[in-house]
């Protein structure tokens, strides 16, 4: 039963969709591989520990209030019904692929039962608004969260249904979605924060129910019209200064601009809509072009959660909330399904290992909100949700629930097929198994990725099958079976007979390289970062020696680099520097210390920074006076 669930994002047969997803259960990593720990590591410990936070935080209580259960004070943000609807949508995939883990079984019945208790007659559903605020409701929706919310309920819904769990959760929904539709058919009125957009597009994909995919491309068409009250920020961090066909840049509220974009793919793809995706081409242009951390970070600025000018990407001053960066990888997904291009998905692995990566311990209980690229000695961010550790809970808990949504359902993002063809973007040791034309499909696949390039696929069909292997844009050099490979699109296409099972050979080589930033990016000019396959490497203080200061220390871009593993970091890169210590403590006008004395630098993968111990750390290193 398991293997015919459908994953996140199923385009309808009718819409306009090169690349056709395939079954949540179709793909299957190997234990020991790095995306199956995480995805072991979810489910055994972030997802219990989000159910348990939700408790302790008291985001539950906050519905129970509705029914009545509890009588308190509210606790938790306004908009904190998402986290619990998140960790059911997580939830929901988690079954969809292991149905007999009792507790997480009964935590999405308890939930949906109590979720179903806090509706009102009518179908509305919002723990603040119908206690604490009845006579607002959507009266001030550009900073309520109601439709937010509302969004993130259709989504765990409609993760509910694919995964054929939780059939109250879906009749919960589909009744707020269909208030929503009655309450918004003639009001001209958008949301503050995007997410309703996609979740009723997936809502429709579900459902086969029209007029949710058309109350989705009203709110589009509605957007950028200066509906908003945009009393503390302005119109740009709503997306609400100008209509998303004739924008030209990504703006405002990092998270806001990119769910927008998810459902503006959604949307476009559903409509055939070519002059909607070509916006979402041109902004995806303009957020990759000029405004993304190396890491896949998005947002430099902390004040708004935005994304800043162009090349305005601060290492020490980057924002890139976890869920900017996970709702980067669901764009990057949906553009990937809707033209076929290989750049998108390299964006979702750069942002998956890196940026999303990195936001959780690897305990799986303590995480980041906010993800610099560089830690300064005596950093303190307590006050801005960018702490030196990673916590295990925020006032704001929005980034864990999505890390288990994401993580729950990652098997989903590996593979597509289309007439003929089935196309691997992710890499990792595990199988596929699919059809293609109707035709059976075995794909066995053996690779120590991302620590090693070398990967082996072992393929069984009767079908004359096209394999298209992802050539990632860093990955130069790259043979199959030998040969070198050609690429177009970001793509390697393979042609063999199958039948008997035939192994194809690719090899993506993995040096550490140097990477140097876009000049105009003046943050970093006169750094270096170092990079091995998809994995951007920093230094942390604590593999230097006692009392040398991480800011003091420079590379040679020059020297060669060896591998060397560490306790948890299966490929640590060792490389020479010096330790530039400043000439005098004058701020200005002190000048630099000389070339310095030689210092063997470790780089271990950004991602598994801050495990060993708390402590500075920098992505981006100066490199060394000549
Ligand atoms: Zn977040």
């Amino acid at each position: 039963m398991t293997e015919r669930i459908l994953g996140p994002v199923h385009p309808t047969s009718a819409a306009k969709s090169p690349l056709r997803p395939l079954f949540l259960g179709a793909v299957a990593f190997a234990p020991d591989s790095l995306l199956g720990d995480w995805q072991a590591r979810n489910a055994s410990r972030t997802l219990p520990h989000c159910v348990e936070q939700l408790d302790a935080a008291g985001a539950l209580d906050n519905l129970r209030r509705v029914t009545g259960e509890v009588d308190a004070d509210r606790r938790n943000m306004w908009f904190a019904d998402s986290d619990v609807y998140k960790t059911l949508e997580a939830a929901a995939w988690q079954l969809g692929r292991d149905p007999g883990d009792a507790e997480l079984r009964a935590f999405l019945d308890t939930t949906a039962a109590l979720v179903a208790k806090a509706q009102e007659d009518d179908g509305y559903l919002n723990s603040y608004f119908s206690v604490d605020k009845p006579d607002l409701k959507w009266q001030e929706l550009h900073w309520s969260h109601e439709l937010y919310c509302a969004g993130h309920l259709v989504q765990a819904a409609v993760a509910a249904a694919r995964a054929g769990v939780g059939a109250q959760l879906v009749t919960v929904a589909r009744r707020f979605a269909d208030l929503i539709v009655e309450r918004f058919a003639t009001v001209d009125d958008v949301d503050g924060h995007p997410e309703i957009e996609t979740a009723l597009v997936e809502l429709y994909r579900v459902t086969g129910h029209r007029p949710y995919l058309d109350l989705a491309t009203r709110f589009l068409a509605l957007r950028g019209r200066g509906l908003l009250n945009g009393e503390r920020f302005g119109p740009r961090y709503l997306q609400d200064h100008v209509p998303v066909r004739e924008a030209g840049e990504v703006a405002g509220h990092v998270v806001r601009q990119l769910y927008l974009l998810a459902g503006v793919v959604d949307v476009a793809v559903e409509t055939r809509d070519e002059e909607l995706l070509e916006a979402a081409r041109r902004l995806w242009a303009d957020a990759f072009g000029a405004k993304t951390y190396l890491t896949g970070a998005q947002g430099s600025r902390h004040r708004d959660e935005a994304f800043g000018d162009p090349y305005e990407l601060p290492p020490d001053r980057a924002y890139g909330e976890t869920c900017a960066a996970i709702a980067s990888f669901q764009w990057n997904w949906r553009m990937l399904l809707a033209t076929g291009e290989g750049k998108y998905a390299d964006e979702m692995e750069r942002a998956l290992y890196n940026a999303i990566a990195g936001s959780t311990a690897l305990d799986g209980t303590h995480f980041f909100y906010a993800n610099p690229l560089h830690l300064r000695t005596g950093h303190d961010g307590s006050h801005e949700d960018a702490p030196s550790q990673r916590l295990p809970w925020y006032s704001c808990a929005c980034c864990p629930p999505n890390l288990a949504r994401l993580v729950a359902s990652l098997s989903g993002y590996v593979a597509t097929t289309d007439p003929g063809g089935l196309q691997v973007h992710l890499y990792a040791a595990g199988t596929i198994q699919t059809t293609v034309d109707g035709v059976d499909v075995r794909v066995e696949t053996r690779t120590p990725y991302p620590w090693d390039g070398r990967v082996e696929l072992t393929v069984t069909t009767r079908a004359p099958l096209m394999l298209s292997l992802r050539v990632p844009g860093w990955a130069e050099g790259a043979l199959i079976d030998g040969v070198p490979a050609e690429v177009r699109d970001g793509y390697a296409e393979v042609r063999r007979d199958w039948t008997s099972g035939t192994t194809v050979t690719l090899e993506l080589p993995m040096p550490a390289r140097v990477v140097r930033p876009h000049p105009r990016i003046d943050a970093v000019r006169g750094c270096v970062a170092v990079t091995r396959g998809p994995l951007v490497y920093c230094l942390e203080q604590a593999d230097l020696p006692d009392g040398v200061v991480l800011e003091d220390v420079r590379i040679d871009p020059a020297a060669q680099f060896s591998d060397a593993p560490l306790p948890d970091v299966p490929v640590a890169l060792t490389t020479r520097g010096r330790v530039e210590v400043p000439a005098s403590d004058e701020l200005y006008g002190a000048g630099a210390g000389g070339p310095g004395e030689p210092v063997e630098l470790t780089a271990v993968p950004y991602f598994l920074w801050g495990n060993r111990e708390a402590g500075p750390m920098r992505v981006w290193i100066p490199v060394a006076a000549e």
